[in-house]
């Protein structure tokens, strides 16, 4: 017999649980389903792992390179990456039990296995511990998450692999070459060069990040060139292939072409929507022209009781945007009042060293859309704590409206600053411009003052610079 149930959601990821979580705040009677990630990729083998080994990677570099700096003298160092690989996944486990606790915490029947939608309202779940159950639902929240896009005729193999493979190894390759420098690119670009491994970055645009704003892009290019990564913008990859001891990359430059060998290569270039393997097709849902699943504003799919949040809906695919949308589906099941998210506004941050971290739009994108622009930007080397810490690359940059001052992106660049966004970002939702941000009292000596500095600088009046 099916189990009955207000909300069923599909995947339990930073943006199934937590709509879970939100369902049965609200009084739903809430089932999740999901196979084997607690926490979805972003928990077992993304975001939370991705930052245990960059932290282990800024002390490996720190004492690889600057140890004489600050007064250590190391001889004979090893530095062991297998440590710092199961450390990732002691961090990872850690996490994924929390989340099985958080489900019963709030009484969310969990059920661990293969969902498989049987029309818009019903799902099957193959048990891992064994046998089956139907669950039957008033409404589906689909979090299904999306899949590591792989370049066109190219597959994953034994030199040739994406962010997973990576992750789960405890091997630091000789020599690799990441295509593409998104976030993945970028921030695994750091990890294995802080390890030792020769590192090539291919990007296709001009630039790295290059979603980021320009100056952003051409700091942290600097700072990877002076690591000794090597960075080849304007770079098509058109091959990726492998043999039994290297993967094989032939890209187009400048119209011509160019070979690359590697102990391994390793795709970021991007996610795909997931094949559906979970019967999405039965429950009717409209899908947008690249495949993901389309909704409005309160997350609702073209199907009336179905949902869908997170990556697989193709929006922007960020783990804290999913948990946002994850609470909107509950609310908006719950027929409470929901505002839609503004996209553009919401926050980036990219783990990479120095850590980029941004809203809003870039000042070219101010620019293009109309603005009046007005630009502030503020170096880390005019900040008392970051001279402390020894972290004086990049800088703030802050783009406001010439005429009010309202706040149209920040682009920030140097030590923590994915810890620095909160107040810009609630500033700008509650429309409060840099001269409030100014007379917002900082502690000192704090990063976080650099925002006062910054927020004086547009204004025209700058202290500390
Ligand atoms: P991405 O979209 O951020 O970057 C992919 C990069 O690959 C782009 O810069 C693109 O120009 C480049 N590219 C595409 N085709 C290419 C080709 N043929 N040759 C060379 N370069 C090519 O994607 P990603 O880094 O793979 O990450 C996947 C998703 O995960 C993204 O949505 C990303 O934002 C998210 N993610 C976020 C974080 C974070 O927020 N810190 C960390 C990891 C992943």
């Amino acid at each position: 017999m099916a189990k009955q149930y207000d909300v069923v959601v599909l995947g339990a990821g930073p943006g199934g649980y937590v709509a879970a979580i939100r369902a049965a705040q609200l009084g739903l009677k809430t089932a999740i389903v999901e196979k084997q990630w607690w926490g979805g990729v972003c928990l077992a083998v993304g975001c939370i792992p991705s930052k245990a080994l960059l932290h282990n990677a800024y002390l490996a570099h720190l004492l690889t390179h600057r140890a004489a700096e600050f007064g250590f003298h190391v001889e004979g160092l090893r530095a062991d990456y297998a440590v710092a690989f199961q450390r990732s996944r002691m961090v990872a486990e850690g996490r994924m039990k929390g989340v099985n606790f958080l489900m019963r915490k709030n009484q969310i029947d969990q059920y661990e296995g293969w969902g498989v939608f049987d029309g818009p309202h019903a799902l099957n779940v193959e048990l891992n511990a064994g046998g089956s159950e139907r669950l039957e639902a008033a409404n589906v929240i689909i979090a299904t998450g999306a899949s590591a896009r792989l370049l066109p005729g190219t597959k994953v193999g034994r030199r040739v692999i994406t962010y997973l493979e990576q992750i789960l190894s405890e091997h630091v390759p000789r020599d690799i070459i990441i295509i593409g420098a998104g976030a993945i690119g970028v921030e695994f670009a750091y990890v294995l060069n802080a390890y030792g491994a020769n590192v090539t970055l291919l990007e296709y645009e001009p630039r790295i990040v290059p979603l980021e704003d320009e100056e952003v892009s051409k700091e942290l290019d600097r700072q990877y060139r002076k690591l000794g990564i090597t960075v080849i913008t304007s770079a098509r990859v058109r091959t990726v292939e492998e043999n039994e001891e290297e993967a094989v990359v032939i890209y187009e430059q400048d119209g011509k072409e160019h070979r690359l060998t590697a102990e391994y290569a390793l795709q970021a270039v991007g996610w795909a929507p997931r094949e559906d393997t979970y019967g999405l097709a039965s429950t009717g849902v409209q899908l947008t022209p690249k495949g993901w699943i389309q909704v409005d504003g309160r997350m609702a799919t073209t199907v009336p009781g179905v949902y869908a949040i997170g990556d697989a809906t193709g929006l922007v695919q960020l783990a804290h945007v999913a948990s946002a949308q994850g609470i909107l589906a509950a609310e908006a099941i719950a027929g409470r009042p929901t505002r839609a998210l503004d996209y553009l506004m919401m926050p980036r941050c990219t783990y990479c060293h120095p850590q980029i971290a941004s809203f809003g739009y870039t000042e070219k994108q101010a620019r293009e859309a109309g603005f009046e622009v007005k630009v502030a930007r503020f170096p880390w080397v005019a900040n008392g704590k970051a001279n402390g810490l020894g972290e004086t690359a990049g800088f703030l940059k802050l783009v406001t409206e010439a005429k009010y001052g309202e706040i149209l992106g920040a682009h920030l660049i140097g030590p923590d600053v994915t810890e620095l966004l909160p107040e810009l970002t609630l500033a700008q939702q509650y429309e409060m411009t840099a001269a409030e941000i100014g007379h917002n009292v900082h502690a000192h000596p704090t990063l976080s003052e650099a925002l006062m500095d910054l927020a004086h600088l547009a204004e025209g009046m700058s202290i500390n610079l």
